[in-house]
């Protein structure tokens, strides 16, 4: 059974006009495996008429990854992609070699709920400038392993013989699980991969150690498994992958090998290389 490594709050952060919550980077975790970032946002109510949501905006490098929990998200980008992404939806960005997106809060009443997550998985040297791609998963397409208490969603990668439905650039796995209290669930962790868990809300016990609500929980890289049991209804994800071992350079919405690739992707984007979204 691997062991805690640390548990880490996330930061409050002005996003826009939002505030949100960072769970990922965080002081002493910079990332586990693959994943750079983590962002929460919400939960809240958008009033139809005051929709903020992110305007057109670049990136290349990596791939962020939309999960809606409550809520609709209208998604548009340059490479003429558009789709909506609602309650237990996700949406898998392949942002490669440069593309620029929008989303944008879908309110059909008056008011709607929001409330959700955007993760961000950096890409292999190898794979930075691919071509810019858009996974667009409903919720009817991930598979669900469903045990007494438990429902884990495997969203990508392998856990036992269920399959997640999106294709990654590198070993990894992302499940998103939800545990009622006085139930235990166990998630088996590749050997060689860095994994963590991020608390949406709800109390969890691992070992002996009592973990409520918005914590990210890094996990020694020895055992294979990881154990918990809620003490409080739980929501949840796990993160887990190979690290890449390469060099890291970030500059805002670009996420690159070294300082010159970032220099070039803001030209580039300057330059109208990444296309255009109004
Ligand atoms: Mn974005």
């Amino acid at each position: 059974m691997k062991t805690i490594k640390a548990v880490f709050d996330p930061m409050p952060m002005q996003l826009g006009d939002e505030m949100i919550t960072r769970a990922l980077p965080v002081r002493g975790q910079k990332r586990v495996g693959p994943f750079i970032m983590i962002d929460h946002f919400g939960p809240g109510t958008v009033y139809k008429g005051k929709e903020k949501g992110v305007p057109p905006h670049p990136h290349r490098g990596f791939e962020p990854i939309t999960l809606m929990l409550e809520g609709t998200m209208e998604h548009r980008d340059s490479a003429g992609n558009h789709g909506l992404v609602g309650p237990g939806d996700v949406q898998w960005m392949t942002a490669g070699s440069g593309i620029l997106h929008a989303e944008t809060p879908k309110v059909d009443g008056d008011t709607m709920p929001i409330h959700g997550l955007q993760i961000w998985v950096n890409l292999p040297k190898a794979h930075k400038m691919t071509e810019p791609k858009y996974q667009d998963i409903p919720s009817e397409k991930i598979p669900v392993i469903e045990t007494e208490g438990s429902r884990l969603r495997v969203i990508a990668g392998a856990v036992n013989d269920v399959q997640g439905p999106a294709s990654t650039f590198s070993p990894l796995t992302f499940m998103h699980g939800s545990l009622s209290a006085g139930h235990a669930v166990e998630i088996p962790i590749a050997p060689g991969f860095e994994a963590a868990v991020y608390l949406i809300s709800g109390e969890v016990q691992v070992m002996s150690e009592t973990v409520a609500g918005r914590k990210l929980l890094a996990f020694d890289d020895a055992g294979e498994k990881i154990k918990f049991t809620a003490s409080q209804d739980a929501e949840y994800l796990v993160l887990a992958g190979e690290p890449l071992n390469e060099p890291y350079a970030q500059y805002g919405p670009f996420v690159m090998n070294t300082a010159e690739e970032l220099i070039q992707a803001q030209r580039d984007f300057q330059e109208g290389k990444m296309g255009y979204l109004a």
